[in-house]
């Protein structure tokens, strides 16, 4: 196929861990179909491309760009806003891109606090004068600048527009192979692309819809962390004290998690009709607590319920993991810090 008739695909990294390339890359012998279906416009985890070479493009060069990543900083958001204006269809690719995730849990803390740990108060640091990093230094060889560190992580969709989205901490290979193959023969065929807006490359209701489990009535009396408990490899992990985020979490992995005996962590973010997946989850607990337990030793109906939430660990990075960029809460209200207001 010739160069100039091919569709030109992007790929680019925002505030990541890389994982999205890597799944990508693992779609395995199918890699050199992407060769043979796209023209490369930019893709600097596997070749090198200069941001001079996108701002050098037409608008609307691109015709797809998969963005992963969050926006933690002002070059995330500067590359997020020209890679939608040089992209005729950009894609939040990822569960970073599409709500935040990992990167997100940051907006449970500030920015000013996040710096003192990491530059102030860690003790692995030699950092005797206090330095905190500057946006401009100017050095013998001209003015050096680093990207502005923002107080608040947020997905692509909160920065830019976003035509489509593919969730999951990464993106399964599989999902990404058939997205890529549907591009192509929209672009290459005039064959039919989803509505925008849509999530593609996954399911549309819950991880426990496709987990094959044994479902039971639950009564939950205490929750398990996963070195606590060695789980039945039978019966569904929710059931047996395990936290299991599949019932708040679009299907499309195959359950991958539950079925290896480790409860879903929510990466594929909140399945059709949910808006908010920590909210949707509490409220799924909480419907299943068993307020009977325990029975014996005089506690109160309010005093059971403290004794049973006490058992769960980290409840905002269990229930907001991958999420909290979008939550209605957002973020954490901001702490008052001695460093970088
Ligand atoms: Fe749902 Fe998790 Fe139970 Fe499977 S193990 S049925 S995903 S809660």
């Amino acid at each position: 196929m010739n160069q100039n008739s091919k569709p030109k695909l992007a790929m680019y990294w925002a505030s990541s861990c890389g994982g999205c390339e890597i799944s990508t890359l693992n779609i395995g012998e199918n890699i050199l179909a992407v060769d043979e279906l796209f023209e490369i416009a930019f893709f600097p985890c596997i070749a090198d491309f200069k941001v001079k070479d996108v701002e050098g493009y037409p608008d609307g060069y691109i015709d797809v760009c998969l963005f992963n990543g969050a926006i933690r900083n002002s070059d995330n958001q500067e590359m997020a806003e020209l890679l939608r204006r040089k992209s005729k269809v950009l894609v939040a690719f990822g569960a970073c891109a599409h709500q935040g995730s990992i990167p997100a849990l940051s907006n449970l803390t500030s920015r000013a606090a996040t710096l003192e740990t990491v530059y102030l108060d860690n003790p692995t640091l030699d950092n005797p004068q206090g330095i905190l990093p500057n946006t401009q230094y100017e050095a013998d060889e001209g003015l050096l600048e680093l990207p502005t560190f923002f107080n608040t992580v947020r997905s692509l969709g909160q920065v830019v527009p976003v035509d489509y989205t593919i969730p999951g901490c990464p993106p399964e290979p599989h999902q990404i192979w058939t997205v890529l193959q549907a591009v192509a023969a929209a672009l290459l065929q005039g064959a039919e692309l989803p509505p925008a807006g849509s999530i593609i490359g996954a399911g549309t209701v819950a991880v426990c819809k496709e987990c094959t489990r044994e479902k039971e009535e639950k009564q939950i009396g205490r929750y398990y962390r996963p070195f606590e408990i060695v789980p039945d490899p039978e019966r569904c992990l929710l059931s047996q004290g395990i936290i299991c985020m599949g019932a708040a979490t679009r299907s499309g992995c195959g359950a991958l998690c539950p079925q290896v005996g480790i409860g879903c962590r929510g990466c594929y973010g909140p399945p059709d009709g949910v808006d908010d997946q920590g909210a949707a989850m509490i409220s799924a607990l909480a419907s299943v607590m068993d307020t009977t337990y325990p029975t014996d030793n005089g506690n109160s109906l309010e005093q059971q319920i403290d004794t049973l939430i006490d058992t769960l660990a980290d409840p905002a990075g269990t229930f907001y993991r991958f999420s909290l960029a979008n939550a209605v809460l957002g973020r954490a209200r901001q702490p008052a810090s001695p460093v970088h207001k």
